[in-house]
């Protein structure tokens, strides 16, 4: 056991963990064994020693690429399949004697290729090495509820990224304190508080993945993104569902506790809506929803460490989901029509059926949304209930993106602006090219994601151009040369300002 910081060892040959092999032995930087292993050694040893075999042990070793930690020996290719599997280490076996007994005949021999293990560096060992579960006794809880920000903190902190979304941000903030509440105090008064997994609804490029990623950062807890898309069932082609534990482990240093209070954020989820208005049933979206009933819920789920997928040389933890946030986010697109549509039938049968089309003008109708409208769209109610917190985002306006280009704690302006600024010279966007940049970028359809395409069409000439030319103080920006209409207004520097440079830049010279 590595006492001197919280990892959990790793066989070197079977990749099961110290907790689940037991006790390990350390041969050198970065290689442990496990006690079956090398009790396994030891009896083909003696083995090949019984059948006189023994010389032929050196020359065995040098032959032997360091392909996989164990090689089979005189077998065949039969042995191979038997590398590594569960099976060659019942617990009982750990009395030598009675597992040769029981062993002999069989065709497990198997060798353990220590020679070129020491002699080269496994590269994936550190990274499998899991932490280990227990915490000392003293230890500063993981999550301190005193230092869980009050909603209207989390709120102020968001503010500080994300432009608009009020509404979201404030149910997003409420839910999320809950959360990291009741994982803090596990129950209240027997009363258990339930998970409040959430699910973003809103159009793409809206902000839902930054506002996951901001408030995963803001918290200081793990974060894992998967795209619903790419996920399957066990057995398919494409990650498991459990792959994005996997991603939580990595995120949170292969520290299980840690990995089992973070974020899990699936995006794209409408995408496996049952598929409307056909006759095939569309199977994979919904059994994949079916998969993650389990973990939305709260399961102790086996996870591979270090890779995405669970195969005989990748060592497995559990990770329990109770307390792991699941946020699922999606566009959820023509989900406004089933809004619309079940609201005016609600209008007609009251008296005031000449409301009809009253919501065709209504911007933000995803604000209206209820379960029923979402398990008409095509999630399934069992996945539907267990995301209890529903959060609708708004379409961004053109006043909103103009914000996000300016107004953010890393706005994309600023980020110019501040490249620019250490060759001293002083970027201006004004007005009109603020409008402009943003009519440009709701002409893509991708909300705020399309901000940066726009502006790096037109950057990438001003960046070439100004180093160019040391006299260029400032350059403003208007709607004309957005729109291709006119050229960057250039201002060459003041007296004043020259000197200025010229002092700076002189004294670097002076120090050398
Ligand atoms: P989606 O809703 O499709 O997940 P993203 O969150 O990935 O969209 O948004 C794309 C980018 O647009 C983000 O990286 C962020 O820079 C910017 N963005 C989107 N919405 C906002 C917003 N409301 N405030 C600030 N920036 C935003």
């Amino acid at each position: 056991m590595d006492n001197n910081n919280n990892f959990e060892e790793v066989c070197s040959v079977c990749r099961r963990t110290e907790s689940v092999a037991g006790e390990m032995i350390k041969m050198g930087k970065d290689i442990c064994i496990c006690k079956d292993c090398l009790q396994k050694s030891f009896d083909m040893v003696s083995e090949m020693s019984d059948n006189g075999q023994l010389g032929d042990l050196t020359k065995l070793m040098q032959g032997m690429p360091y392909s996989g930690m164990m090689q089979p020996t005189d077998q065949g290719d039969e042995a191979k399949t038997e590398i590594s599997n569960e099976k060659d280490h019942p617990d009982e076996g750990k009395d030598g004697k009675e597992d040769k007994s029981e062993k002999k005949g069989q065709s497990t021999p198997l060798f353990l290729n220590l020679g070129s293990i020491f002699g080269g560096q496994n590269p994936n060992l550190e990274r499998t090495r899991i932490r280990k579960k227990e915490r000392k006794e003293g230890d500063p809880p993981l999550i301190d509820i005193n230092k869980v920000p009050a909603p209207h903190k989390i709120k102020a902190l968001l503010d500080e990224y994300i432009i608009g979304q009020e509404r979201a941000k404030k149910i997003i903030s409420v839910a999320v304190y809950n959360h990291y509440k009741r994982v803090a105090t596990q129950t209240m008064d027997e009363i258990e508080i339930e998970k409040s997994n959430i699910l973003m609804l809103g159009p793409t490029g809206c902000g839902k993945t930054y506002m996951v990623k901001t408030l995963a950062k803001l918290l200081d807890v793990p974060l894992a993104i998967a795209d619903a898309t790419s996920l399957t069932e066990a057995g398919y082609i494409g990650d498991d569902i459990e792959s994005v534990l996997s991603k939580l482990l990595m995120a949170a240093d292969n520290d299980v506790e840690k990995a089992e209070m973070g974020i899990v954020f699936v995006d794209e989820i409408d995408k496996l809506a049952k598929k409307q208005n056909t006759n095939s049933r569309d199977v994979s979206g919904e059994s994949v929803q079916q998969g993650m009933l389990k973990l939305l819920e709260g399961a102790d789920i086996e996870v591979p460490v270090g890779a995405t997928s669970k195969n005989a040389m990748v060592p497995l933890t559990t990770i329990n989901t109770r307390n792991i946030l699941f946020i699922c986010g999606g566009a959820f697109p023509e989900l406004d029509e089933i809004i619309k549509s079940r609201l005016s039938k609600q209008a007609s049968i009251g008296f005031n059926g000449e409301l009809k089309d009253k919501y065709d003008k209504e911007k933000n109708i995803l604000n209206k949304v209820t379960v029923e409208d979402i398990k008409q769209f095509g999630m399934i109610p069992e996945f539907v209930g267990r995301l209890p917190v529903i959060c609708p985002l708004e379409e961004l306006t053109e006043d909103m993106l103009v914000a996000i280009l300016k107004e953010p704690k890393n706005a994309i302006l600023k980020q110019y602006q501040k490249l620019l600024e250490l060759d001293e010279v002083e970027l201006i966007f004004d007005d009109s090219a603020l409008h402009a940049i943003a009519k440009k970028a709701m002409e893509r359809d991708t909300g705020a994601r399309a901000l940066r395409a726009v502006i790096e069409e037109f950057m990438l000439d001003i960046m070439y151009e100004i180093p160019k030319d040391e006299n260029i103080g400032r350059v403003t920006l208007n709607g004309d040369f957005i729109e291709g209409k006119g050229g960057p207004i250039v201002e060459i520097r003041t007296g004043e300002k020259t000197k200025k440079i010229t002092e700076t830049k002189a004294a670097p010279a002076v120090t050398e």
